[in-house]
């Protein structure tokens, strides 16, 4: 069996080649030209990349105002009722997208994270947090 290191590596190359034969370069350039729906759809084309990866991307690489759903931001913000309780982490992504205000994206992801590794765990510790009076899910 594979461990994972295993599978990514092989990925990551093969997603460089592309990249490569593609754009003739082993860059981002001509990847962060395009406007942030064309750029998730390009990134999401690559064999092994996901929609959270693409958006950590486009975020964190190429400054664009999108929030990744990874399993922390999932499972916040269908608590707080800011998505659907039934939706998955990608189609998350793109109900979020349409609530979070232009411009906050980033400072939500990082505000999200921290707060799921805190007290908004699996088990969550709703009596030391904050916003817990605006929580449909507060225990
Ligand atoms: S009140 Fe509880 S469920 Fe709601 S965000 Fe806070 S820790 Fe999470």
């Amino acid at each position: 069996m594979r461990r994972p290191g295993q599978t990514k590596a092989p990925r990551i190359r093969a997603v460089l080649r592309e990249i490569r034969d593609r754009y003739g370069t082993i860059t981002l350039d001509a990847l962060g030209k395009q406007r942030t729906p064309e750029l998730l759809d390009a990134l999401t084309a690559f064999h092994g990349v996901g929609k959270k990866t693409a958006a950590c991307v486009a975020l964190f690489e190429l400054g664009r105002d999108v929030c990744p759903v990874d399993t922390h931001v999932h499972r916040i913000v269908k608590r707080l009722g800011w998505v659907s309780e039934r939706v998955s982490a990608d189609a998350a992504f793109d109900e979020l997208a349409g609530r979070l205000p232009a411009g906050e994206a980033h400072e939500a992801h990082i505000a999200l994270i921290r707060h799921g590794r805190t007290l908004c765990r699996p088990r969550p510790r709703c009596r030391e947090c904050a916003v817990r009076r605006l929580c449909p899910s507060a225990e």
